[in-house]
């Protein structure tokens, strides 16, 4: 709701899984019947421009929130919106209605991409809504895609870096769905769009999930959320479950690669968590090393942490 425009990829619809948005009452009851983890849970109005919403509508449903809010049980509410669909004046309103993280679909920083994409609004919009919220002391999320229409790998890269400029605290990665019903959905039809491959998709996310990581910028998403109707409305592009667990797998293939000159047998010793990314989706870094004649054994040192990792040789 309250999009001026539709963007090339998005089918609202299928991705939030209903055709009609809930009434303040709706999400009252919905509240009630939520169990929170007392003050650590965020009440969330995701899948639109929230901002941009007929104002009388947004205003009753961060009402509903309230209660949850005063009495200590929720910690704060998180919004998603349009980068043009910020300002002064809203942020007040968001501010008094006690809202604390806002996310912008930022989606690409290359103005030709968001135009081909008909975004509506341009990179500069991202720019001064971020600084905006910041300044307002906001937690700012922002959310890039990869893959669009008329983008490249490079121009992606170019978006992270200046996403990490904009020293958001949270950012999403979505590689690009193709959704039935949508613009982008005819240009992959009528071969104007080719998406990129698989690999090139999953390396490039790798490498923005370091980049952001090293910048201490958390990434709360990498790849749209599991749901059904997007994998029924899916015409080619990215989805799988387990993204970010690929994503992480390239991660320690290629610290594992730069740190192993020859064949043989090792123990690769990770993190107590990382075991089985380390190893790879489904084991593909122990098969992929293996094919190299590297034989590896994965095994948790509780003195590692994060994507550290020790390798010892074991013949
Ligand atoms: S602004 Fe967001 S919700 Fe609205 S049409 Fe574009 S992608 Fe969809």
């Amino acid at each position: 709701m309250g999009c001026p425009n539709t963007c090339s990829f998005c089918n609202q619809r299928a991705i939030s899984h209903t055709a009609s948005a809930p009434t303040a009452e709706q999400v009252s009851v919905i509240l009630k019947n939520t169990v929170f983890s007392h003050g650590n849970t965020e009440i969330a109005f995701f899948g639109g421009s929230f901002t941009a919403i007929e104002r009388d509508y947004m205003l009753s449903l961060l009402e509903a929130a309230q209660p949850y809010i005063q009495n200590g049980k929720a910690s704060g509410i998180r919004i998603s919106t349009r980068p043009d669909k910020i300002n002064e004046e809203i942020l007040d309103i968001l501010k008094k209605y006690h809202v604390t993280a806002i996310e912008l679909g930022a989606q690409s920083m290359d103005d030709e991409v968001l135009s081909a994409n008909e975004r509506g609004h341009s990179a500069n919009d991202v720019r001064s809504a971020s600084e905006l919220i910041r300044k307002n002391g906001f937690e700012l999320g922002l959310q890039m895609m990869t893959g669009l229409y008329r983008s490249t790998v490079e121009k992606d890269r170019q978006t992270a870096y200046e996403i990490v400029g904009l020293r958001p605290d949270t950012v999403r990665i979505y590689p690009t769905v193709i959704l039935k019903n949508t613009r982008l959905g005819e240009l992959f039809q009528n071969g104007e769009y080719v998406p990129y491959s698989f690999e090139e998709c999953a390396e490039l996310c790798a490498e923005l999930l370091e980049l952001f990581e090293k910048n201490n910028i958390r990434v709360i998403k990498l790849g749209l959320h599991a749901s059904e109707t997007v994998e029924s409305d899916m015409l080619g592009g990215f989805y799988h479950q387990a993204f970010r667990e690929i994503c992480e797998g390239i991660i320690f293939s290629k610290k594992i690669a730069a740190e192993i000159s020859q064949s043989g047998k090792i123990t690769v010793f990770t993190a107590q968590n990382a075991v089985s990314k380390a190893a790879g989706h489904k084991g593909c870094n122990k098969k992929y090393f293996a094919e190299k004649g590297i034989y590896i054994k994965f095994k948790p040192d509780k003195n590692i942490s994060g994507r550290n990792i020790l390798i010892q040789k074991d013949e």
